[in-house]
């Protein structure tokens, strides 16, 4: 069934029941942009449901998750006999490339699935997805999806997924500090020991235009008004993700590896902005995800504890 998986909304970026990108052609109103899409993905959902059950989707999404593991033990095992001996034998090298191949097709089928997931709930809960435009001055819901690897957004360079980034020691970023970076920037090629990719691209007009589930109790409040409500409440959400911690989730995928990321608190952090982290389950990897924004700290405590955290 997998073979026939295919993305369901063509030319949108999907993370964690926020679509981005929906405008198409510039002649038509915001109205109809929205409204073809919305038909356009019930359309490709109700093509899906006909073959598979939301049930087969979250088992095949599983097996899926379960084969990179295998894969990725291999692959480590390789990487392995490469430090050893500097080289690896024909047959050895063979395999490293199948098992490579294997596993951007299988990150693309789990990416799929989770796009499945985004639009399974906009199907289910049709009146909390609206669309907007993103606000310049307070990009919450870009902010939101920070770090986290994107489905439908392969850098054109090397493939691998990139993600919304903005300058480390900002805050509060703004809309023209946030862009594109690509994942392989956190991976040190073996032997040259320098970033894999470091390619990067500026957020375009069509970046800003989201349709996404607004359905969270604070939405409409400011990242600073955020972060002031988060610090009263500090010690009380701490101990919520305490429950958390070492565990995975689906939601945060690394880049590299497509294996699940576990959440991590810091030692000695300055406050709960300073706190959290996801890190690659494979112990060697250094792919990461800071957690420094009160809209990114409420989107990992949805993964987590399926709520926002004010809900
Ligand atoms: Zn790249
Ligand atoms: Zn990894």
């Amino acid at each position: 069934m997998w073979d026939q998986f295919k993305r369901l909304v063509g030319g949108v970026v999907s993370g964690f029941k926020t679509f981005i990108g929906i405008v198409a052609e510039s002649t038509k109103t915001v109205k109809r942009q929205v409204d073809d899409f919305i038909r356009e993905s019930e359309e490709a959902y109700r093509k899906w449901t006909e073959k598979y059950s939301e049930k087969d989707v979250k088992n095949a999404k599983k097996t899926r998750l379960d084969q990179l593991h295998q894969i990725n033990k291999e692959i480590i095992e390789l990487d392995k006999k490469f430090n050893q001996d500097g080289s690896l034998n024909e047959k050895d090298q063979i395999r490293l490339d199948e098992l490579t191949k294997a596993r951007i097709n299988l990150r693309k089928k789990v990416d799929n699935a989770t796009e499945y997931e985004a639009v399974h709930d906009r199907h289910k809960n049709p009146e909390k997805y609206k669309y907007k435009k993103v606000d310049d001055a307070n990009p919450k819901e870009l902010i939101r999806l920070g770090g986290r690897a994107m489905a439908g957004k392969p850098c054109p360079r090397c493939n691998l997924p990139m993600a919304l980034r903005w300058k480390t020691g900002i805050v509060n970023p703004s809309i023209d500090d946030i862009f594109w970076g690509c994942s392989g920037f956190f991976t040190k090629d073996k032997k040259t020991n320098k970033s894999l990719c470091s390619n990067t691209e500026r957020l375009s007009i069509h970046d800003r235009q989201i349709f996404a589930n607004f359905n969270r109790p604070l939405s409409h409040l400011s990242s600073e008004e955020l972060t002031k409500l988060i610090l009263g409440e500090e010690n009380i959400i701490k101990k919520q993700l305490d429950y958390t911690v070492n565990q995975v989730t689906s939601d945060y995928l690394c880049p590299e590896h497509s294996v699940q990321m576990q959440l991590k608190f810091k030692n000695n952090p300055d406050n709960i902005f300073d706190l959290c982290y996801l890190k690659c389950s494979i112990p060697t990897c250094n792919q990461k995800v800071k957690i420094k924004t009160p809209d990114q700290l409420d989107a990992i405590y949805e993964s987590y504890l399926g709520k926002s955290i004010f809900e």
